[in-house]
């Protein structure tokens, strides 16, 4: 299938200094856009200036939530080359998506043409300076008018762009993280594995509660003895203790992260003793106090990694390594990032050259 290609004029074109970027505020001047219904399949790919979408009042989105997305980067790298970060691995986890949501999966080559397409098209919209890079958001929902809870028969897929600077406000210190005990992410035989749109909306109101009390994000447990550590906020997490880096092993109600994957390889190549296992939060909670549990971090697309200096549990806030970031949390970081950006060797050909 060709692209169509219509370009926004010129003054939409012109970036501003791309210096203060809040997170997903500021979008580039085209997006791709892409049909879907019953008789032509996905149909008429194009890519346009970036606006505002009409919809049918009954879209089934609106009111049952079918929707799928993902979250993958573009850099600037430091030979002035544009990579993409795991780019297929992102494409592939689109498609496990919309197939658990039911919604018809696409053509990887054809999504992969319309994300390099896009970025090209609105390239000098990719902020230059380390840290920063092009966020890019494909999303599939159901548009198909009808109050009857179904399947849709008709879709849009979109890819819109976002430039963004380094994900947290407080730059690369450790974040305070909330336990919740009273409230759940996801459940076995739920949708908790996949990016969907109702995860996150029944995710606002423990996040809420949590910034509310001064902490950045929620720390999930499991549904059923709300015991094991699932994730925290949107990103997954990680636990140096002595001797062993670990993570909670995927259940079904943990999002496979593309970035945990990566700190998993690089951890076996960089002789980490490695695992993927059941945590206990009273574990952590011991490993803390023991002084066992070195180092604690969050993984995702958004802020790569981010160091977790407090847990708050059951009334109580323990203290992670003085709060401050650890080597380990440092390491990894500037591994990932150094690939991210070009100048470390890309040991699992994670990275895909744009030009
Ligand atoms: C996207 C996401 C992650 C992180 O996945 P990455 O592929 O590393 O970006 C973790 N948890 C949730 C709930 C997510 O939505």
């Amino acid at each position: 299938m060709e692209i169509e290609i219509n370009l926004a004029p010129e003054e939409f074109k012109r970036t501003s200094e791309l210096k203060f970027l809040p997170f997903g505020k500021i979008f580039t001047p085209h997006m791709f856009i892409m049909k879907y219904d019953e008789d032509k399949g996905w149909h008429s790919p194009k890519i346009c200036p970036f606006s505002n979408i009409e919809l049918h009042p009954a879209a089934i989105v609106l009111h049952y939530a079918q929707t799928v997305f993902e979250g993958l980067k573009a850099y600037w790298g430091v030979d002035g080359k544009i990579r993409l970060f795991r780019v297929w691995d992102h494409i592939n986890r689109l498609n496990c998506s919309a197939e658990r949501m039911c919604i018809p999966t696409l053509e990887p080559k054809l999504v992969f043409e319309a994300i390099k397409t896009l970025v090209l098209i609105d390239k000098n919209w990719i902020p230059r300076e380390k840290g920063s890079a092009l966020y890019i958001r494909p999303f599939i929902f159901a548009t198909e008018g009808t109050l009857g809870l179904k399947v849709s028969r008709e879709y849009l897929f979109v890819i819109i762009a976002s430039p963004v600077g380094a994900y947290y406000k407080e730059g690369f210190n450790p974040i305070k993280i909330y336990v919740t005990e009273q409230y759940i992410r996801a459940c076995p035989g739920g949708t908790g594995e996949v990016k969907t749109g109702g995860n996150y909306a029944a995710s606002l109101k423990a996040q809420e509660i949590a910034q509310n009390k001064g902490y950045t994000q929620v720390l999930w447990l499991d549904a059923i003895e709300r015991r094991y550590v699932e994730e925290v906020g949107s990103m997954n997490i990680f636990f140096y203790f002595e001797n062993e880096l670990t993570t909670p092993m995927l259940s079904g109600s943990i999002l496979p992260g593309i970035t945990r994957d990566s700190v998993l390889k690089l951890a076996s190549v960089l002789g980490f003793s490695v695992t993927e296992r059941k945590i206990a939060i009273e574990e952590v909670i011991e490993g803390i106090e023991k002084g066992t549990l070195k180092e604690c971090f969050g993984t995702g697309t958004a802020a790569v990694i981010t160091p977790v200096g407090k847990i708050f549990y059951r009334n109580k806030d323990y203290t992670i390594n003085r709060g401050e970031t650890g080597e380990v949390t440092k390491l990894f970081f500037e591994r990932i990032t150094g690939i991210q950006y070009g100048e470390t060797e890309d040991l699992f050909n994670w990275t895909t050259l744009l030009e």
